[in-house]
């Protein structure tokens, strides 16, 4: 049997919309493999489809599977740390921590982007789409961008400073969340929105290269996708300027949310206020939120 576990990640992070990804240390999926008959079965506690063919761990391995003409069986365990469906990347870890521990199970050797590109496959189960910005950080860990076909991942290591508070609503999602509010984005962009978030974006890389974090806390805004996706998280502004007020250098919806994730430099500002300002600015809504203060992770590895 073959242990990996993976880690959390927020995709978006502002304006890189399917192009940013970062792994998070909040939590873990762990996924556990073995051969066994002769077809794929999946168990676990959580609640999460176990047929295979709808499971991102099991679809994944299913592709692998294929390409690498295995005929042996594999019973799959899945042991969820990140809560499904609210923008922490869960559907994502599972599917990073099961093509790590498939590829160790036969030695597959392999490397980092050609395990994103299997995980991708799970996430356009859950999502409806391939996107890799997930999958990517879950896998490589640190800071990712994702290039369009042909994929390329480039991977940049965030300052050590940099400190990160997840804030996850108790609110329930729809079953096909991503799919929900990836439906909500309009076709067409103004012009000047695109330039605003190529304008933003490139800022945000340019503050993670020099280790500057308020300018990619100054950076993590989004002209495009936020304004049509803010009122799936009541009290995002209101939840942005406490935690801006409490210290926060930047705040924005964790992936499709409805998380909301503050970026804090752990050097100057006080996590436990941005944490405490996080879950006011939900309280004021009527809402109850988990927090999960937090660093930049290092990607999927295998587990003794
Ligand atoms: P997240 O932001 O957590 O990745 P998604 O909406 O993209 O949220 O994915 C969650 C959806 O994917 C849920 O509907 C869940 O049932 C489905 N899913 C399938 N397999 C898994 C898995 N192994 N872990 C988590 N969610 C899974």
């Amino acid at each position: 049997m073959n242990t990996a576990q993976a880690p959390s990640s927020t995709a978006n992070l502002g304006p890189g919309f399917d192009v940013f990804g970062m792994a998070l240390d909040a939590c873990f999926d762990t996924v556990s493999v073995a051969q066994e008959g002769s077809s794929i079965t999946i168990s676990s506690d959580d609640d999460i489809p176990l047929e295979y063919t709808k499971n991102t761990a099991g679809i994944v391995i299913d592709m692998m599977r294929r390409d690498f003409k295995i005929e042996s069986g594999v019973h799959i365990t899945i042991n969820k740390g990140v809560p499904a469906g609210y923008g922490m990347g869960s559907s994502a870890a599972s599917a990073a921590a099961a093509a790590v521990a498939y590829s160790d199970l036969y030695n597959l050797n392999l490397s980092l982007d050609e395990l994103t590109r299997y995980a991708g496959y799970g996430e356009q189960a859950s999502a409806g789409s391939i996107h890799y910005d997930n999958v990517a950080a879950s896998v490589s860990g640190g800071f990712v961008i994702v290039r369009p076909e042909p994929l390329r991942i480039i991977h940049l290591q965030p300052p050590e400073n940099l400190a990160l508070c997840v804030a996850v609503p108790d609110i329930p999602t729809p079953e096909k969340k991503t799919q929900v509010s990836r439906g909500v984005i309009p076709n067409m962009i103004p012009l000047h929105n695109v330039t605003t978030n190529v304008s933003l974006s490139s800022s945000l890389v340019a503050g993670i290269c020099t280790g500057n974090i308020s300018l990619i806390g100054d950076s993590i805004q989004d002209v495009i996708v936020e304004p049509v996706r803010k009122h799936m998280i009541p009290g995002l502004d209101d939840i942005r300027s406490l935690a801006v007020s409490a210290g926060a250098a930047g705040v924005t919806i964790s992936g499709a949310g409805p998380s909301v994730i503050a970026f804090v430099d752990d050097d100057t500002a006080d996590m436990n206020r941005v944490e405490r300002a996080m879950q006011e600015g939900f309280g004021r809504q009527g809402i109850d939120c988990r927090t999960f203060p937090c660093s930049v992770a290092k990607g999927a590895g295998a587990v003794q």
